[in-house]
């Protein structure tokens, strides 16, 4: 039987690349950036928003195994919970579309006025989006809601936000896997966790240490939303909530133009809602002298760059 499952689910992987032309595995390489304080520091990248045009980086690593699963399954159907930029279900949206699954969006607030360019990509999708209010939303993780919702749609598979759950550790370790040296950090943004999670349980038996830098207001909540994923406690992780800016998707001038600076000096495009806090970050941290001289830092470029089309931030970098 677990033979079985197996067979099955390498062949709806392979399908899975097949249809979606994802890479296998993203590059990664040092940066020469000349910051503040960071001659005896390493800095490399490794870049998963180059995995797929579409699909932003680390929703692949988490859907991966999820749509391989349903694959396998009699009803092609997924349920899912998102805001009205959400890089998640725009993946998602994507990916089922692509093979098939009907996919139903739950979606918090209602833009049927005035869509996203996300929402505007999920309709041509064929997506079916559910507006629903902020207090509906609010129950996206309660057992009642969700049970009402399993008789809406009998059989569906219903993904949590962010696409975080159990199965997303997988992919994401395979990012630890695809590594061909050591490194005393892994930094990565952190909404809903499930990356940070992957990362801390992929990395358990080695000396590296995972800091996730905090996308939104949520000190506390953040460490207990990964915690809820992980199998047991682990003492080689933390999260920065310093350089929030305010709250998810929020920014200031000053994060703005260091994204359009980090793009001219690097050519790699990043956004302020995660990659362009996460790289403040860094660069900040390093001039404060947080990490001890000699550190080889990895910093894990997540993708997004469609979450940012609405505010008009993509035309400048580019
Ligand atoms: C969703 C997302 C994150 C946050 O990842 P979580 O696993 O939800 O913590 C980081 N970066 C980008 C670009 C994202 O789209």
């Amino acid at each position: 039987m677990e033979r079985k499952t197996l067979i099955t689910s390498t062949r709806n992987l392979a399908q899975l690349f097949a249809t979606l032309e994802v890479k296998e595995a993203s590059p990664q390489y040092s940066l020469d950036l000349a910051w503040p304080n960071s001659h005896n520091i390493s800095v490399s990248i490794k870049r998963d928003d180059l995995l797929h045009p579409i699909i932003s980086g680390n929703k692949w690593r988490k859907l991966k195994y999820s749509l391989a699963q349903i694959l396998g399954s009699r009803t092609l159907h997924i349920v899912s919970f998102g805001g009205g930029f959400s890089n998640h279900l725009h993946a998602l949206g994507f990916c089922c579309h692509r093979l098939n699954i009907r996919f139903t969006a739950i979606v918090r607030g209602d833009y049927s006025a005035n869509p996203s360019p996300m929402l505007h990509d999920l309709q041509m999708w064929q997506t079916d989006i559910q507006y629903v209010n902020k207090i509906t939303y609010q129950q996206r993780e309660s057992p009642a809601y969700l049970t009402l919702l399993h008789q809406q749609y009998p059989n569906a598979l219903i993904i949590p936000e962010g696409g975080s759950n159990k199965l997303a550790l997988q992919g994401v370790a395979e990012i630890i896997s695809e590594l061909d040296q050591h490194y005393d950090y892994i930094i990565a943004p952190v909404a809903s966790g499930g990356t940070l999670a992957g990362l801390i349980k992929a990395t358990a038996h080695s000396a590296t240490h995972i800091l996730g830098i905090a996308a939104l207001k949520g000190q506390g909540y953040l460490e207990e939303h990964v915690q809820a994923l992980l199998p047991q406690t682990y003492q080689h992780w933390g999260i920065c909530h310093d350089y929030h800016f305010g709250g998810y998707a929020k920014r200031s001038n000053e994060l703005v133009d260091f994204c359009n600076d980090f793009y001219h000096q690097t050519r790699i495009e990043i956004e302020p809602i995660y990659s362009g806090k996460l790289m403040y970050a860094v660069k900040d941290l390093i001039n404060r002298n947080y990490f001890n001289k000699g550190s080889r830092l990895l910093i894990l470029h997540t993708g997004g760059l469609q979450g940012s089309r609405a505010i008009g931030q993509r035309a400048s970098i580019l």
